[in-house]
């Protein structure tokens, strides 16, 4: 018998309908004989009466509130999710038991708003399984060794799914969501893009990493440290969706691939904070040290560092607005923050080395007359900012420069 996860996310259980869907698979899983773990998001989007943002939304004073408490807010929204997703599965005489993240044996560190997982024990979900009853899980959690409630990160549910996935040496982690698996670009921007249809760990990463939120990207990561099989796919269709799983990559083994088809996927990061940042006259010339020391001890992680003798730009996300700007006031520095930016990256293995490639970038912005900001390069990515207004028309100008509404040729 196999161990299959699979997670349902907000808008797959958001009401009653979508839910009867969500019991099919499962009781399609358990006909094909396998054992099933189900983990569920919080119902629904933002207006949804349970649903992550609505429970937010609730605490006016959400910056006061302090973050464990936010966590036992945030956390209910999965709970009612599990207990809710739970009554219809009984209803289909399938045995299930409701568990929290903690419950489900999902210990973190006590970054309340963001933990990490440091350990699952899985004693508890195999005890269930080989009675054949089928575990609901509350994504999203789990708890510190002290018992307090955690959250994992906005989008975590899928973190929740694939970890329980390598505890139990699950044969496929299955992401049932809104999209039939992960595109070449987010199809709300770009409705002609394509469905990928595998993928290995490293680029679906990037596009996680770098904005693609159709999968948490530490959900990736772990994925890729324990070789988890992981299926991201739509609750409402019979389409494979996508395979994420070790030698799935778009290069062949040799690390060839045509040209033309060098990006993989291009994805988009809205709201970011860049600041231009300038020393005070007097300071030596270890401004930048003692800039970014300051910075990382209050709790602030920077991004797109652009350094220069007299000033450096970056970008910080939307909410640490109000603590960068305190950290620079205290050290003397001199700032100007834009709050209009966004960022948008291409990403594709074969990209390294291949001479062209940041040309037709540029040719793509020419063409559509959007002006960069600031740009950053890895081996495998290329990433602009940009004014916040450009970038839709910059992520279908690069969908359309790199060929991906294409089929990408077998090499
Ligand atoms: P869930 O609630 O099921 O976890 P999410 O909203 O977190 O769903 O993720 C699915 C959404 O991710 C899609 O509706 C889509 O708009 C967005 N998305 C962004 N980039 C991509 C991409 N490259 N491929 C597919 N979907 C993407
Ligand atoms: N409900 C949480 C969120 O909205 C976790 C998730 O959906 O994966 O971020
Ligand atoms: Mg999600």
């Amino acid at each position: 018998m196999a161990i299959v996860i699979q997670k349902f996310g907000g808008t797959s259980v958001r009401d009653a309908s979508r839910r009867d869907v969500v019991a099919q698979w499962v009781v399609k899983a358990i006909e094909a004989g396998d054992q099933v773990v189900v983990v569920v998001s919080a119902m629904g989007r933002r207006g949804d009466p349970y649903a992550t943002d609505t429970l937010l939304d609730l605490i006016t004073d959400a910056d006061l509130t302090p973050a464990a408490e936010r966590d036992l807010l945030l956390s209910c929204g999965e709970i009612i999710s599990a207990v809710v997703l739970a009554s219809h599965l009984r209803r289909q005489d399938i045995p299930v038991k409701v568990l929290t993240g903690g419950e489900a044996g999902i210990i973190t560190d006590d970054n309340f708003g963001d933990a990490r997982i440091l350990e699952v024990q899985p004693k508890v979900l195999q005890n269930l399984l080989q009675d054949g009853v089928v575990p609901v899980v509350a994504g999203f959690q789990g708890r510190t060794v002290e018992g307090r409630v955690t959250t994992l990160g906005r989008g975590g549910s899928d973190t929740t799914a694939v970890a329980l996935g390598a505890a139990l040496h699950a044969a496929v982690v299955d992401i049932f969501t809104d999209v039939d698996g992960i595109k070449t670009a987010d199809p709300r921007i770009v409705p002609d893009a394509r469905t990928i249809s595998q993928l290995d760990y490293d680029e679906i990463f990037q596009l996680a990493n770098l904005g693609a939120r159709v999968i948490h990207p530490r959900a990736v990561e772990i994925g890729r440290q324990f070789s988890v099989p992981i299926r991201v796919r739509s609750t409402f269709s019979e389409s494979q969706g996508t395979l994420i799983a070790p030698g799935q990559g778009t290069l062949d083994p040799w690390g060839h691939r045509d040209p033309d088809h060098a990006v993989t996927g291009i994805t988009q990061l809205d709201h970011l904070m860049q600041f231009r940042v300038t020393p005070p006259p007097a300071m030596h010339k270890d401004w930048a040290y003692h800039l970014f020391m300051s910075l990382g001890e209050n709790g602030v992680s920077v991004d797109l560092i652009n350094l220069f003798p007299d000033q450096v730009y970056f970008c910080v996300p939307p909410e640490k607005t109000q603590i960068t700007e305190q950290t620079l006031k205290d050290i003397g520095f001199g700032y100007e923050a834009y709050d209009d930016r966004a960022k948008v990256s291409i990403v594709g293995s074969a990209i390294q080395g291949l001479p062209g490639v940041v040309g037709r970038v540029m040719a793509a912005m020419a063409q559509s007359q959007i002006e960069i900001l600031q740009s950053a390069d890895s081996h495998s990515t290329i990433t602009l900012l940009l004014h916040r207004r450009n970038m839709e028309k910059a992520v279908a100008a690069l969908h359309k420069q790199f060929h991906l509404d294409e089929e990408v040729p077998k090499t």
